[in-house]
């Protein structure tokens, strides 16, 4: 069997995306970048306001969301969680305990399967049924989707907003998923934040074996940092509808 190739993914970055060595899986999808199509993607807000938005994917896990959600609360703030929809079948009490707070839950398909590889009806089932889950078990109805891996193509942009929602994915990763250290976690975000900013972190995984002890340490000092700098957290919807924007 032949592996699929990436289909052609358009254009050039948008001006205020700079790909540097440190940041991100999703330098593949963007390199090539239309700005037409970028522009309907959410990477960060314009805005001169120290606001910022802490987004974790992949959960929820059983041992680091909790982790994530304790330091939040003792913090009191917010961030938005890309839930893997078939984590949330596995383990929905986690999934009410985000909702229970003001934490915003974000859409990150049912099986993190790359979306340009998969057929239109199959898209469509990854969205529909992450967010059946969603609902079921917390009420919710995300607004957004963070595409597994950060890969997008037009036709894949569209299908997300035929089916109700923005794509998002972020102006600072850290590749926290590679291990890189929890020191070099943290310095890759104080590096690359700025206000309007969408951090990308991972709470949970795609494999059997997951490790995140890197991030829960990261997001910590993160949060004491950013604090300290007179940041504000907010939700990504909130981020989006210009609380704080110019
Ligand atoms: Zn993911």
């Amino acid at each position: 069997m032949t592996v699929p190739l990436l289909p052609k993914i358009y254009g050039k970055p948008a001006p205020h995306w700079r790909l540097s060595k440190g940041d991100v899986s999703h330098a593949l999808a963007i390199e090539r970048f239309g700005p037409r199509l970028t522009r309907r993607v959410l990477w960060r807000v314009e805005t001169q306001e120290r606001t910022v938005a802490l987004s974790f994917d992949d959960g929820p896990h059983p041992h680091f969301t909790p982790a994530i959600l304790d330091l939040l609360e003792r913090y009191n703030i917010p961030a938005t969680f890309f839930l893997i929809g078939r984590h949330v079948l596995k383990y929905p009490l986690l999934a009410q305990r985000i909702a229970a707070r003001r934490h915003e839950i974000g859409n990150h398909t049912f099986n993190h399967r790359i979306l340009p590889l998969l057929r239109d009806e199959e898209v469509q089932s990854e969205i529909h049924q992450t967010e059946e889950a969603i609902r079921i078990h917390t009420g919710r109805q995300p607004r957004f989707i963070r595409p597994p891996m950060g890969l997008f193509t037009k036709r894949t942009v569209n299908m997300i907003e035929a089916c109700g929602y923005g794509t998002v994915i972020g102006d600072v990763y850290p590749r926290d998923p590679h291990l890189p250290g929890q020191h070099k976690i943290y310095q890759r975000v104080m590096r690359r934040v700025r206000p309007g900013s969408i951090i990308i972190l991972h709470d949970g995984g795609n494999t059997k074996h997951v490790d995140r002890s890197q991030t829960v340490w990261a997001v910590e000092k993160i949060i004491e940092a950013l604090l300290r700098d007179e940041y504000r957290f907010v939700t990504i919807s909130e981020l989006a509808q210009g609380l704080g924007s110019v």
